[in-house]
């Protein structure tokens, strides 16, 4: 877009592109996995905080909670980010990669963090609102629940919002695009392990002991039905077996045998049903087969479910800064899960996407060549610093 016709927000946040691109470089450098955020986190309250920001640490462990108030409304809003990286080894070679072995961000989490800073900081110097902005900077997204550790530690009771708005990076989508959809953005997520016990024994003498490998087949096979034969067909869900462990030697059928996979749907009752299927399904299928077999299964991730009304007005917002044209309405359901669901669980909000290029080579999040694209920083700043100006605008009527 020429920077003759770029909407005003977006051209003020691009006259601090340099500081904005040296923050997220620096955390690219400087990685941290969940729950470990320490650096990162001071990093956060250091930039708060000489923006004249309100700044509470340590909220869900190594959380980050900036407080900017401005004139006289109760009014409230969330802006949240998340600030953890990958425990995966990075293999670019530009001069912000990772000082660390087996550390890197793989998913844009110092993007995330970059432009929610930028919003902050360009608030709290324009302050062209009035009410209450809270900025949650979340740890430990990635599978091990920052969201909730968040939640429990407080969080809406102590930093209340009328409404709250989170955003990802999206490879393929071109810079200075969105994406968001009501309703269900993201699928819910399971993960699952399955101990079977048989009985080990010569592996040329297979009668004599019960064979945990040979179950452990049966019921990966079996698995596949469930999502085949009992969950709706309209409904979309996956189960995936993705760890199979038993044995050591040629000759030896061994006593144990361990499966573990994950399974992903858009509600609850489905996520549900497949746990309950799945239970009857190791049960029955280890019991046909002399064996003995119990499921563990766990539902870190809630589907992210974007409110209507909240995702018109995040459109609405993206609409402004980039053009109608620029906003994809209906982008199809993502598989992956969102630990941000947690918290649109309990406050009406909207979880969007924002374009990290569409160029070759570009390739996508969890990808060791993967790296965030500065040129997005200014649009999803800008994006948080206009949904805070229209939600509470200081008219005092508040923009839907
Ligand atoms: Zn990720
Ligand atoms: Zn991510």
């Amino acid at each position: 877009m020429p920077i003759s016709t770029m909407h005003p927000t977006i051209a003020e946040i691009r006259g601090n592109l340099d500081a904005l691109r040296d923050w997220r470089r620096d955390l690219h450098a400087h990685p941290e996995i969940g729950f470990a955020e320490t650096r990162t986190a001071q990093l956060v309250a250091d930039r708060l905080q000489a923006a004249g920001i309100e700044v509470h640490r340590g909220v869900g462990r190594t959380g980050v909670v900036g407080v900017l108030r401005n004139g006289t409304s109760t009014r409230t809003i969330g802006l949240r980010a998340d600030m953890d990286a990958l425990p995966m080894q990075e293999e670019n070679d530009f001069a912000h990669r990772s000082r660390h072995g087996g550390r890197m961000h793989a998913c844009g989490h110092d993007g995330h963090t970059a432009m929610l800073l930028g919003a902050a900081v360009h608030l709290a110097r324009t302050r062209r609102f009035d009410g209450t902005v809270h900025f949650f900077f979340q740890p430990a997204e990635e599978g091990l629940g920052g969201a909730q550790a968040m939640i429990d530690d407080g969080l809406f009771e102590r930093f209340p919002c009328d409404s709250i708005f989170g955003m990802h990076n999206r490879p393929g989508l071109p810079v200075g695009h969105f994406a968001v959809r009501a309703g269900p953005m993201m699928a819910a997520g399971a993960f699952f392990d399955i101990e079977i016990d048989g009985v080990g024994t010569h592996a040329a003498r297979p009668d004599t002991g019960v064979d945990p490998v040979l179950v452990a087949a049966h019921i990966t096979v079996a698995a596949q039905a469930i999502v085949a034969r009992s969950v709706m067909p309209v409904d979309t869900a996956v189960l995936s077996i993705t760890r199979i462990h038993a044995g050591e030697a040629y000759n030896v059928i061994p006593a144990r045998a361990h499966l573990a996979g994950t399974a992903r749907a858009f509600s609850k009752q489905t996520m549900q049903q497949i746990g309950e299927r799945l239970r009857e399904v190791v049960a029955g299928v280890a019991q046909a087969m002399g064996a003995r077999a119990t499921l563990d299964f766990r539902v870190p991730f809630a589907p992210t479910i974007n409110d209507a009304d909240e995702a018109a007005f995040a459109a609405s917002v993206c609409a402004e800064l980039v053009g109608a044209e620029r906003v994809e309405r209906d982008p199809p359901l993502i598989m992956a899960s969102e630990d941000f669901s947690a918290m649109l669980e309990r406050v009406p909000g909207c979880y969007l996407n924002i374009g990290n290029g569409d160029v070759e080579g570009s390739c996508e999040v969890h990808n060791p060549r993967y790296d965030f694209n500065d040129e997005a920083l200014p649009y999803g700043a800008a994006f948080f610093v206009r949904a805070v100006e229209r939600k509470l605008d200081a008219h005092g009527a508040g923009a839907a």
